[in-house]
């Protein structure tokens, strides 16, 4: 535990922006000539969704508590949200490093409080979460679909991979509008900016580790005591 608190000390400070316009320039030079931003964006939407529909199909007569499973699964998944946000993208785990050195020393020093704004297309990958990242988690998510299709029912598994892969697609497209220019239509709706500022509060290096991690709906965070409510520095 100590070690990973030295790990991450350097970044818990704001960086000046001549720093981090150089962290950005060096994480972009890194981009590969075929990157598509809009392919990037699209993959996990449509694998996502499709897998959403076809979830769907597969519901037959469903049962009062069949519908009750999907809020607490919900529930649980926007804890795990938070889980891995704060476990993972903030202290290197073993065999996972590769997700913190993307999300603290890059995503972090790249983007702060009052400077949240994505440039240009191209750093969509310095927002999104890999491409292959939704297959990931269909994929680990494997076990548990397949242990409710055979001991609990058809339509709870149905029930469970349509808001997994709902939530997925949630996070990606709403971490999205939290990083896009004040100007975009997007960002003017006034639900997303509440959202939006309680991520951007994440984004004050000083706080990172301890505060807001969830970047969805702030549920775990409120149950968790990890909603910060104190004041900010200029
Ligand atoms: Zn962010
Ligand atoms: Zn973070």
């Amino acid at each position: 535990m100590a070690c990973t608190k030295v790990d991450t000390k350097p970044w818990e400070v704001t960086q000046p922006l001549t720093k981090r316009d150089r962290v950005r320039s060096e994480v972009l030079e890194r981009t590969p000539s075929w990157y598509n931003p809009w392919v990037h964006l699209a993959f996990p939407s449509l694998f996502g969704l499709s897998f959403i529909a076809l979830a769907l199909g597969w519901l037959h007569d469903v049962q009062w508590y069949e519908w009750a499973f999907v809020p607490l699964v919900l529930m649980l998944l926007n804890v795990n949200e938070w889980h891995i946000h704060r476990n993972i993208l903030h202290r290197r785990t073993w065999p996972l490093e590769a997700l913190f050195w993307r999300h603290t020393p890059e995503h972090h020093v790249i983007f702060v409080r009052d400077d949240m704004a994505m440039r240009s297309r191209q750093e969509f990958r310095l927002v999104l979460i890999p491409a292959y990242g939704i297959v990931a988690i269909f994929v680990t998510t494997l076990p548990i679909t397949i242990a409710l299709w055979m001991f609990a029912s058809h339509n709870l598994a149905a029930l469970f991979v349509a808001c997994a892969m709902g939530y997925t697609v949630s996070y990606e497209w709403l971490h999205l509008a939290y990083h896009l220019p004040a100007t975009n239509p997007i960002a003017k709706n006034g639900v997303l900016k509440r959202l939006s500022w309680q991520h951007a509060v994440h984004h004050t290096p000083e706080l990172m580790q301890r505060w807001n991690f969830n970047v969805t709906v702030p549920f775990a965070d409120w149950l968790l005591g990890t909603t910060y409510r104190g004041p900010l520095a200029d």
